[in-house]
């Protein structure tokens, strides 16, 4: 944990201390918590397939992810995955043509006698 992303109950405000329920007022933040987990994972998942070179896919997972649990590296990485162009499937080794051409001389082999 970088400390970047302090989570608060939505009830009083305290900062989480990991447990299920809130220290302070005893809200139940367990789905909330599941929340979390699942948007930090659906961040990890868009950053592994902007690596991939997959952007528009990268994308929705960061959108999802934003839409559960918004932070500013979400924000940073949906504005990232935007910016990259979406050009999946062009990605080849279009080089010049350089296939040895094979001409075979056609060779007498007919000595005749
Ligand atoms: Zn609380």
């Amino acid at each position: 944990m970088t400390g970047a992303e302090e989570l608060r109950c939505p009830v009083c405000r305290a900062p989480f201390r990991g447990t299920g329920d809130c220290s302070r007022c005893g809200a139940d933040l367990r789905r909330l918590m599941r929340l979390v987990v699942r948007a930090r994972a659906a961040r990890q998942a868009a950053r592994r397939a902007l690596v991939a070179g997959h952007p528009s896919r990268a994308l929705g997972l960061v959108r999802l992810a934003q839409n559960c649990h918004p932070t500013p590296a979400g924000t940073r990485l949906a504005s990232l995955s935007a910016l990259v162009p979406h050009s999946e499937g062009t990605v080849g080794n279009t080089g010049p043509d350089r296939r040895p051409k094979s001409s075979s001389p056609t060779r007498g082999s007919v000595f005749g006698a």
